[in-house]
């Protein structure tokens, strides 16, 4: 492992300047064995440094590949990250503590250990469906099956399900070492070729379910669209509900959510969630926003040029492939297609 190099130095006040700026170093620097420090952590956000779901990433991902750390606490604004050896495969449980995104941290592991040589199996306890990050439903749902493209195989579920504030929601991934790699090709999506929406409750009464059931139901057939509705009520620390769609194309994926709160009908929350779905349906982008600065990582680990359509380029796919860019060589472009159609293009 090349750990005596000198340490790639990252601003993480850059462009989005978020969490994601963190986890896609961790990611690579496990991968790539390049130590890294990061300053100015999130230094725009309002409560700076580290939180305790990019904690939980950290230490996830130090875990996986016995890394040297400096600055791993609450709050801290740079960190140091050295891995100590390669990523090693294995059966591992990561806990946030608190509703920290679960499939945040599950995103900073599961590309290395897709890499590495042998099979894991993965447990996250933390938030399951929280605001600002990939419900369980999207992660599994959307972004597995769209990073299948490079060869990267993973399964899982979420036995339980964990909501803002109590957490406690829990994630399990069978990951897959990768057999074949491959590019993304996702630029016309072609016709729609199923339509799921997931409807999650926990710890609410039946009629929950049966008004997000019926409101999501009534506006696809006001669209003449046909929609599978699958119930999931999992068990939970406390009351919460959500609307996922998941659309799979003959070539593109995208997912659309909305989460319940206190004092917001059911109906409003489905209602949410198809019309995101029906704003990303007019534009004619092969996968969605969130998707496509996801897609980025597992992307640049793959060798090849790798096109798919977004509706729009936003700060967090730029920071995505700005990050990325630090660890491995890369090339990209942004081409506007129309307004709302987006072609990235990436080669590493
Ligand atoms: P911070 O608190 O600093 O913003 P964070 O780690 O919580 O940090 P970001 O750095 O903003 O979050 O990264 C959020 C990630 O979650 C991005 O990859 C984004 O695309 C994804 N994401 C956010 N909302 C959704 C959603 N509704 N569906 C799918 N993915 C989402």
């Amino acid at each position: 492992m090349p750990s005596a190099t000198t340490p790639i130095q990252i601003d993480g006040s850059y462009g989005e300047g978020g969490g994601q700026i963190i986890r896609t170093s961790l990611s690579l620097s496990a991968i790539t064995g390049q130590p890294f420090e990061i300053t100015n952590i999130r230094a725009g956000r309002s409560k700076p440094g580290l939180q305790p779901q990019h904690l939980a990433a950290v230490r996830a991902a130090q875990i996986i590949c016995c890394a040297h750390l400096e600055g791993d606490s609450i709050g801290s604004t740079r960190l140091a990250f050295s891995p100590g050896t390669p990523v090693q495969p294995g059966t591992y449980r990561f806990e946030i503590g608190t509703a920290g995104a679960a499939t945040l941290v599950a995103q900073t592991v599961l590309c290395p250990l897709g890499l590495a040589n042998g099979d894991s199996e993965v447990t996250i306890v933390g938030g399951t469906h929280v605001p600002h990050a990939p419900p369980a439903d999207y992660l599994l749902g959307s972004y597995i099956p769209a990073i299948r493209a490079t060869g990267l195989e993973a399964c899982g579920d979420y036995s339980r399900a964990g909501f803002f504030p109590k957490g406690g929601g829990e994630i399990r991934l069978a990951i897959r070492a990768r057999a074949r790699p491959g590019a993304v090709a996702m630029t016309e999506r072609g016709a729609l070729r199923s339509l799921t929406a997931f409807i999650v409750t926990s710890e609410l009464p039946d009629h929950v379910f049966d008004r997000g059931a019926s409101t999501v139901d009534g506006y696809m057939k006001g669209i003449g669209r046909r929609v599978d509705i699958e119930r999931r009520e999992k068990p939970s620390l406390g009351p919460g509900a959500a609307v996922v769609l998941s659309a799979e194309c003959e070539n593109g994926l995208a997912g659309f959510s909305s989460l319940g709160e206190r004092g917001k009908p059911m109906e409003k929350v489905a209602e949410q969630a198809c019309r995101d779905f029906l704003a990303w349906w007019k534009t004619g982008a092969a996968v969605d926003e969130h998707l496509s600065d996801q897609l980025v990582l597992p992307a640049v680990l793959t060798p090849g040029e790798h096109r798919w359509t977004t509706p729009m380029v936003t700060e967090h796919l730029r920071t995505a492939v700005w990050v990325a860019g630090k660890f491995v060589p890369l090339e990209y472009d942004f081409e506007e297609q129309a307004p709302d159609v987006h072609l990235v293009r990436l080669r590493s």
